[in-house]
């Protein structure tokens, strides 16, 4: 059995690999090591390491492990996030990678304001049209970013996707490139209030391949802390 050390000092070779492969400098991809359903004592041991930017996906838990860890982590909330929910993170996270509807956009936007901080967010974007999967289509992405760029206190920064669960980590290589393709084009529209220039994909099982094909942020869990017990 790998410890937790050797299991991060695996992963950030991995991340200098698929660097090297592509010709991308390394201090450009920031890793997050998606903590959720590990208690505090596993995020100290990943923090000891040196790792600073964890992702949770459920506000109360974000919300819990909160105060029990040093100052200075960087948390970013990655899960799907109810409206009636945004009040226990606003103050806690440093980005939220999962906005997937105006209404929870807008609700954002108004906690930002009541706590007089600008909020950077990703717009989730389900490319597959996966059902159980939240997200805009592509076709809405352009109205959606739109609306969204119009409310205070918020700074749209890219995209985001969660893509299915692939065997074999090169199927997922097409879908990478089309959400890389897609930033480009967003980027291109120049909608005030957006700076579309980070792109979140890539999990445990196909982050190197999310890497080779541009991902700003790649989202680490059971890789790095091990298999997570429901
Ligand atoms: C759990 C989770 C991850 C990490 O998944 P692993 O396969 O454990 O690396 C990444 N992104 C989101 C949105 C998650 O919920």
């Amino acid at each position: 059995m790998e410890t937790i050390s050797e299991r991060y000092a695996a992963i950030r070779k991995m991340i200098e690999v698929a660097c090297e492969k592509s010709g991308r400098d390394a201090s450009q991809i920031k890793l997050i090591a998606v903590s959720k359903n590990f208690p505090a004592e596993d995020i100290q041991a990943v923090y000891d390491l040196g790792q600073r930017r964890f992702g949770e996906n459920r506000a109360q838990e974000m919300a819990a492990k909160y105060p029990l860890l040093p100052q200075d982590i960087v948390w970013h909330f990655i899960g799907r996030l109810q409206r009636n929910k945004v009040k226990y993170i606003i103050d806690k996270a440093s980005m939220i990678h999962s906005v997937d509807n105006l209404d929870l956009a807008k609700e954002i936007s108004r906690q930002a304001m009541m706590h007089q901080i600008r909020m950077p967010i990703l717009l989730q974007v389900n490319l597959e049209q996966e059902t159980t999967k939240a997200g805009f289509q592509e076709e809405e992405l352009k109205t959606a970013l739109t609306a969204i760029a119009a409310l205070p206190n918020l700074q749209i920064r890219g995209l985001m996707t969660i893509g299915p669960f692939h065997d074999d980590p090169e199927d997922a290589r097409p879908l990478f490139r089309r959400m890389k393709a897609l930033l480009d084009q967003a980027a291109q529209w120049q909608i005030p209030g957006t700076a579309m220039d980070q792109l979140s994909m890539g999990m445990s099982h196909d982050f190197g391949v999310a890497i080779e094909e541009g991902a700003t942020f790649i989202r680490v869990g059971s890789s790095i802390f091990g298999y997570r017990i429901y």
